[in-house]
């Protein structure tokens, strides 16, 4: 199974895809994840998507085609993979098609730009292993730590309400019109974000078939 999981920040992509990721025996590839590794290694690659990560600015296209090209090279997505947050482009889109990247569903979570602001205010990332959390929907069993590895839990930089609502006016600019083409290929499946985490997971797993 290939897939891909398009929305908006705060949308729930991540949660979702650890999830699917699980039920489906298929890595997660979350080029958010992979770039902030590389910001907090200091890496070439983390030092030049630093500026643009921390201000809610997509990254350059040709980072992002770069680091998707030697992800899916390992053998680890042989079977198959969830893309979290790629593409985000038409260029990205279109990149990845000439890699041969053929993906079976493009799942589009919808959500309110009213409620993303909010949302996003409460969520909690794992430092050490990346894991999402909210202090609402899906808080950790134990207050201020990670359920899967025990790592502290963090305000991302770029959950500032300024960089909020840049990133979605950056969505709503430039990935948003992706719809269409996966709408074109007839690959798009659209499942509304419920306030319950349950209810969108059900939804999605209907939607899939699983
Ligand atoms: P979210 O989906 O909540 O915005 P991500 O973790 O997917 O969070 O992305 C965080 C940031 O990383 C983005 O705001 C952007 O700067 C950068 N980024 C991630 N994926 C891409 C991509 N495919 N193209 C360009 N920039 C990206
Ligand atoms: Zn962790």
């Amino acid at each position: 199974m290939k897939l891909i999981l398009f929305g908006a920040p705060g949308a729930g992509k991540g949660t979702q895809a650890e999830f699917l990721s699980k039920r489906l025996g298929v890595p997660t590839i979350s080029t958010g994840e992979i770039l902030r590794a590389a910001m907090k290694k200091g890496t070439a690659v983390g030092k030049e998507a630093k500026a643009y990560v921390d201000s809610g600015r997509l990254v350059p296209d040709d980072v992002i085609i770069g680091i998707i090209q030697e992800r899916l090279a390992e053998p680890d997505c042989q079977k198959g993979y969830i893309l979290d947050g790629v593409p985000r482009t038409l260029a990205q889109a279109e990149a990845m098609e000439r890699m041969g990247v053929d993906v079976d569903v493009v799942l589009n979570l919808e959500i309110p730009d009213e409620t993303i602001v909010e949302r996003l205010c409460g969520r909690r990332i794992c430092k050490d292993c990346g894991a999402s959390y909210h202090l609402i929907s899906n808080p950790p069993q134990k207050e201020g730590r990670c359920d899967s590895c025990g790592g502290e839990l963090i305000i991302r930089r770029d959950d500032s309400p300024e960089t909020v609502r840049e990133r979605l006016r950056v969505y709503h600019a430039e990935t948003e019109p992706l719809k269409a083409h996966y709408a074109a290929s007839g690959k798009l499946r659209t499942v509304q974000s419920q306030e319950r985490l349950e209810d969108t997971s059900r939804m999605v797993r209907e939607t899939l078939g699983l």
